[in-house]
């Protein structure tokens, strides 16, 4: 390698500076590129993470496959195809050659739009039609994987939003802060869904599901037959009722037109109330003191997240908001507004131009309970997603699955589990019958602090800190009965990745031995 500088690999570089598992990034020509090794291979690949752009060079390599540091989205060192959400677009790929003790990077080679045997070999079932209720993060994954794997029968996404698939995270983040683009917003170019023959409706809502027909109606008395379906009908938010409190005073956040009205009404608003302390109550609360507004957080718990991440991360994230001048009122609620303020159980009364409520949703399971399907808290899936009617599935924040790695059946309201579910779904609509297995993640980011969550723990009776809250650096580990089962990191980004590898590997351990 030329020390010092990034090394151009049209040069070569030697063998051995590469080991088994590692990369090295540099270029070709005016790229970047990651040459990466796996036992004796040598791979070739673009050094952009296609969701956001992370840096693939601090991810991880796991057999060959390439994770991202930011989301843990998954590529293919061979084909560059995105394997995992949230990307979905393949990275760049080399010709590599090795000659002798050097390995040059050659010509770049074209992009995989498909998965490679999708055009020679039809998927082992092909439904006569596909239709996914909801077009969000579980139907558009869902969607686009149908078309990778090569389905070319009709494909219909009917969500109820006025919006084609959108970053719902960026929500409550970037989309409150400062005026973006909509390509930032839009999970896919408008052109997509045409080029792919993904018939989307928009503005739509399903009121029935018939299975034995296999057919939905809609709302507007239209109907659509299936062959396969696929329920993705996201979560409802809780609605809190205030007295005294007009349409114009409160507003919810799950679409991005809620974002836009709570935009724009920040624009003249000087004050905010922000009633609930969890991830969306505390995501707006930064979103709008970075604009300048003054922000009261009203939430029920001692700490924030309290519930989900226990209080010494809750503490440090209320510590990060007050350094940044956000005012806590812990262990209070929101009884009313009066005039111009909320009112709070203990008399409080807090100015407010408006209120933004993030106290909760609830799974949208609606038309599963009208189809007579299982619920539990959520739509029951079996380990491939299917409900309990043969041929419908569902997937994201209303599915609740038997998780192999915490042995529970659980149900999450994470953008990346429903994004692979999605696609697990999709596969196993084509007749791959695939477990799902992926271990849950997500990440919340607040003042630029992102925290990174892998695993799943409803209860823990031991917290360990490795590293140092305050200084942004540490690994959480949760545990129930001596077994870490979930994991959540700040500054550490490549130990996040690592801390999942390894749940996948203790599991791919388990079946081995169970099936010995
Ligand atoms: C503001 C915000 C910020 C978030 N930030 C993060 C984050 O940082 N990290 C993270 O991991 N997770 C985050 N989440 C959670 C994440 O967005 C959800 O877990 C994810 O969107 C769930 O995907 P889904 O496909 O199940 O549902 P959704 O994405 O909610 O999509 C549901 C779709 O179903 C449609 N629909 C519902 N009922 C019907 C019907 N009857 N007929 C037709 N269409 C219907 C809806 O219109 C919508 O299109 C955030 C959520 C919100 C609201």
């Amino acid at each position: 390698m030329e020390s010092g500088s990034t090394p151009d690999f049209t040069k070569g570089i030697p063998v051995d500076d590469l080991q088994n598992g590692g990369m090295i990034q540099g270029r070709v020509s005016d790229e970047d590129v990651i040459l990466a090794r796996h036992a004796d291979e040598f791979f070739a690949v673009g050094a952009g993470c296609t969701h956001y752009h992370g840096p693939l060079a601090e991810g991880l390599i796991v057999g060959d496959e390439l994770r991202c540091p930011l989301h843990h989205a998954c590529f293919s060192l061979r084909t560059g195809m995105a394997l995992c959400a949230p990307a979905f677009d393949a990275i760049h790929r080399w010709r590599v050659e090795r000659v002798a003790d050097r390995v040059f990077v050659r010509e770049k080679l074209p992009a995989l739009a498909q998965w490679p045997e999708a055009n020679t070999r039809r998927p082992p079932n092909s439904p006569s039609s596909v239709v996914i209720v909801g077009g969000g993060a579980a139907g558009l994954a869902a969607a686009d994987m149908l078309r990778r794997k090569g389905y070319d029968g009709p494909v219909t996404v009917i969500s109820a939003d006025d919006s084609a698939p959108y970053d719902r995270p960026n929500v409550s983040k970037d989309y409150l802060q400062e005026p973006i683009p909509d390509e930032w917003m839009n999970l896919r170019v408008p052109d997509f869904y045409k080029e792919q023959g993904i018939e989307l409706v928009l503005n739509s809502r399903v009121s029935s599901i018939d299975p034995r027909q296999k057919q939905v109606r809609l709302e507007n008395g239209g109907t659509y037959n299936f062959g396969a379906l696929l329920l993705a009908t996201g979560a409802d938010v809780v609605k809190l009722p205030i007295p005294g409190a007009r349409d114009s005073d409160a507003f919810y956040v799950r679409t991005w037109s809620d974002a836009r009205v709570i935009f724009k009404r920040a624009a003249t608003a000087k004050q905010v109330v922000v009633v609930g302390s969890s991830f969306i109550g505390l995501e707006v609360a930064a979103s709008l003191r970075s604009r300048g507004l003054d922000v009261h957080v009203v939430g029920r718990e001692d700490q924030p997240f309290e519930r989900a991440l226990g209080p010494e991360v809750g503490q440090f994230f209320r510590a990060l908001h007050e350094s940044h001048g956000v005012i806590c009122h812990m262990g209070k609620t929101v009884t009313g507004m009066d005039g111009d303020g909320a009112v709070l159980n203990d008399g409080t009364k807090l100015r407010a131009d408006f209120l933004v409520l993030g106290v909760g949703v609830r799974p949208a399971v609606a038309l599963a309970e009208q189809a007579g399907l299982k619920i539990d808290r959520g739509v029951v899936v079996n380990e491939y997603l299917e409900t309990s009617a043969p041929g419908i599935f569902a997937a994201g924040d209303i599915a609740r699955w038997p998780d192999p790695h915490s042995g529970q059946q659980i149900r999450v309201e994470h953008w990346v589990v429903a994004e692979r579910q999605g696609q697990v779904a999709a596969r196993n609509i084509l007749g791959h019958r695939e477990r799902y297995e992926a271990v849950p993640f997500f990440w919340t980011q607040q003042f630029g602090v992102a925290l990174k969550y892998v695993g799943h723990a409803e209860k823990w009776d031991a917290v360990e800190i490795d590293g140092n809250l305050d200084a942004k650096n540490c690994a959480v580990s949760y545990k129930q009965g001596g077994k870490t089962v979930a994991v959540a990191t700040i500054g550490r980004d490549f130990q996040s990745l690592q801390i999942e590898a390894g749940m996948e590997a203790s599991l791919r351990k388990l079946t081995r031995a169970t099936h010995r």
